[in-house]
């Protein structure tokens, strides 16, 4: 699948440029959705070198690194086995729901557990877990998204973050949703910009290679 340039950008806006009142958020880069996992988005394993190379540019300029995580109990109601729609995944200790070892996590990167409860499931990031709190605490004013997860939820997470008045820049080099057609994807990014959010790729916010 290839997607236009013009399609994963925004750049005849204006798109922010990370600092220190900027938060980069990880969306559960967790064992069960890369191949081999349970909930696995195929493209998800080309993606290493675009999500390192973020991790590595917000933690070496000392800004926060958040992850998100799906932290299910066993019994979770998203799970088949209580009617939900999905395979169990991400269950709480498991190797599932660890973050995925090729990943150069930085030390003081915050990790925020979301579905924790059997009868809470988590449409967005910011649903059921201390997100909003944290990036509170941080002073955050721009937020910067990539990751994992199915297209609703990404989709609830920047609406959410454009409704709690954070500037929302999508990096659309380093976020796999599983949609199958380009045609599919650029019409998703355009719902995000609808929403409020930016597009941005890594050669937008001149961060190095390596
Ligand atoms: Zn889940």
């Amino acid at each position: 699948m290839k997607l236009s340039k013009d399609s994963l950008t925004s750049r005849n806006h204006a798109i922010p440029q990370p600092d220190g009142h900027s938060a980069l958020l990880l969306v559960d880069l967790q064992n069960d959705f890369f191949p081999g996992g349970a909930l696995s988005i195929p493209e998800a394993k080309s993606s290493f070198p675009p999500f390192n190379r973020y991790i590595r540019h917000f933690s070496r300029n000392g800004w926060p690194v958040l992850a998100t995580r799906d932290w299910h109990p066993p019994n979770h109601c998203s799970f088949r086995e209580q009617q939900g729609p999905q395979p169990n995944h991400c269950v709480q200790g498991s190797r599932g729901a660890q973050f995925h070892s090729d990943l150069v996590l930085p030390p003081g990167m915050m990790v925020i557990s979301k579905g924790t409860q059997p009868k809470q499931e988590s449409s967005s990031c910011f649903e059921g877990s201390s997100l909003e709190d944290r990036l509170e605490d941080l002073g955050t004013n721009t937020l910067f998204i990539l990751g994992l997860g199915a297209p609703e939820c990404l989709k609830r997470t920047v609406s959410e973050a454009c409704r709690l008045k954070f500037k929302t820049v999508i990096l659309t080099d380093a976020v796999k949703t599983g949609l199958q057609s380009s045609a599919d994807s650029t019409e998703y990014f355009q719902d995000l910009v609808k929403m409020g959010g930016v597009l941005s790729l890594a050669e937008d916010l001149s961060i190095p290679t390596t």
